[in-house]
């Protein structure tokens, strides 16, 4: 497809910006362009049929079923885009006095106390931009914690379980602690023994997700709280996905101390392509003192702004994304106290369905029952037939369906992690699982044209390995 620079015509332009009541302004000659700016030149039809071009070029939950995995985009209602759109929520200023943004206080104080109530936390932040950077701040709150015992130079590891999603040994080694990984058990939840082995004096925090990047429940959760608080260590929480609990068990109940929540993620906000996000990060009333500064605190005059007493400072600008948690509170609001366990119901109904559905020929390595997702492993298929979970999923693609997560959890070989989501119905699981069902025996019929999937998108297979160290990202025009 060709780019704006190549659809460019010199002339051509959309002129139709509101004439300025400002006078003109020289700039002084040391500051003014030498060179004319490149930029392409062209009619405003053609700008809208180029990105409706690039649209349709795109996989998205507006194009179908969409059961990535782990990271996956779960209920977007169309409402929460409405709310966060109304003027007096865009129209502010961060440094605008507090008590002429009295209502946007009260989002957040609001979004606050429900987010506690709804994970068993004392307080959060709301700062933190993403995921990991909630766990980063996080780990900073257990930091400053154990500084604050005189325990924090000899605290300086952080446990993390072997089917932990990657960016929590990367927040560990950021915030200046080792790692050190424990296996899993053979129902895939944390081996307590060789956790028993890792905890000692030297130990900082474990780092868990419950349930687990491969969709189970760890029962033993709190025999394992247990064993990290007795050894004088911290728990941290990763809620990424809380769309298989919200509602029906809280990880402050669990024993967890802080949690990070991704609201791009489960409270209602699209996410992809790199924002935004917010991960607001939750604590226990013990570590409040040490949260990022600017809480939201309700007193008799309202909402206001307090400094905790020993904050870690600031992590980002301001308040963070306001208007992702402007969504996230109307999501909230939307479902109310019998729709957010409704929906963690429904997500973990639709997993099994299909994870049930597909074990009949797919192997499921930890097959019991599981929570919002699942992770089946090709390993045997590729054995027999030469078709990993890489071709399926590329197969899927032609057949209208994103590919799930592959290779991850790393233990699990050619692993295919499946999250279909609360919101997709009996029908459209049905039609997946036929889908799954025909590569399967494709691949036993005729493994070769599952190598040369995906035929029908617009580009095919991609060398991802020089995407990833040589993306090309600007464009260069010819020099001719
Ligand atoms: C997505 C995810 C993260 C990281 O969140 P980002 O917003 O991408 O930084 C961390 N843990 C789990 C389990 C996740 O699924």
């Amino acid at each position: 497809m060709e780019l704006l620079f190549e659809r460019s015509h010199s002339g051509r332009s959309l002129e139709n910006i509101p004439a300025t009541t400002v006078s003109e302004y020289q700039l002084p000659e040391q500051f003014a362009r030498r060179t004319p700016l490149d930029l392409p030149s062209l009619a405003e039809v053609d700008i809208s049929r180029h990105y409706t071009e690039l649209s349709h070029h795109v996989h998205g939950v507006n194009c179908g079923f969409y059961p990535l995995g782990s990271c996956t985009m779960k209920y977007n209602p169309k409402i929460g885009e409405e709310i966060a759109a109304l003027p007096n929520f865009t129209q502010i200023h961060p440094l605008q006095p507090a008590q002429t943004t009295k209502g946007c206080l009260e989002v957040l104080g609001l979004a606050q106390q429900y987010l506690c109530e709804i994970t068993g936390m004392d307080a959060m932040s709301f700062q933190p931009a993403a995921g990991a950077h909630g766990e980063f701040t996080g780990l900073l709150l257990i930091k400053a914690y154990h500084h604050s015992r005189g325990d924090g130079a000899k605290r300086t590891k952080v446990i993390v379980p072997d089917s932990a999603h990657g960016t929590n040994p990367a927040s560990a080694t950021m915030n200046g602690y080792t790692t050190v990984n424990v296996p899993s058990n053979a129902e895939g939840g944390v081996d307590l023994d060789a956790l028993r082995a890792a905890v000692g004096p030297d130990t900082a925090a474990l780092m868990l997700t419950n349930p687990n990047t491969l969709g189970i429940f760890d029962k033993n959760i709190l025999e394992i709280t247990k064993i990290v608080h007795d050894a004088g260590g911290l728990v941290y929480y990763d809620g990424a996905n809380l769309n298989a609990v919200m509602g029906l068990v809280r990880p402050g109940d669990m024993g967890f101390d802080v949690i990070h929540l991704n609201i791009h993620k489960t409270f209602g906000t699209p996410h992809g392509g790199g924002g935004p996000g917010s991960g607001p990060c939750g604590c226990k009333a013990f570590l409040a003192p040490f949260l990022p500064k600017d809480q939201i605190k309700e007193n008799a005059e309202g909402y206001c702004l307090t400094q905790p007493a020993q904050s870690i400072g600031r992590v980002r600008s301001f308040y963070g994304n306001f208007l992702v948690v402007v969504k996230a509170l109307t999501y909230i609001l939307m479902l109310g106290a019998k729709g957010i366990p409704e929906a963690a119901q429904g997500s973990v109904l639709n997993a099994n369905y299909m994870k049930t559905k597909l074990s009949e020929v797919y192997d499921v390595p930890y097959d019991g029952f599981c929570m919002h997702e699942f992770v089946l492993s090709l390993e045997k298929l590729k054995h027999e037939t030469g078709v990993s979970a890489l071709d399926v999923a590329k197969a899927l693609m032609d057949n209208g369906i994103h590919p799930p997560t592959m290779y991850f959890p790393l233990i699990v070989h050619e692993a295919l992690m499946i999250e279909p989501t609360e919101t997709e119905s009996k029908e459209t699981l049905d039609r997946a699982i036929q889908v799954f069902m025909d590569i399967y025996h494709a691949a036993t019929a005729d493994a070769e044209s599952l190598h040369q999937a995906p035929r029908h998108t617009t580009v095919r297979r991609l060398d991802e390995t020089r995407a990833a160290r040589n993306p090309v990202l600007k464009y260069t025009p010819d020099k001719d």
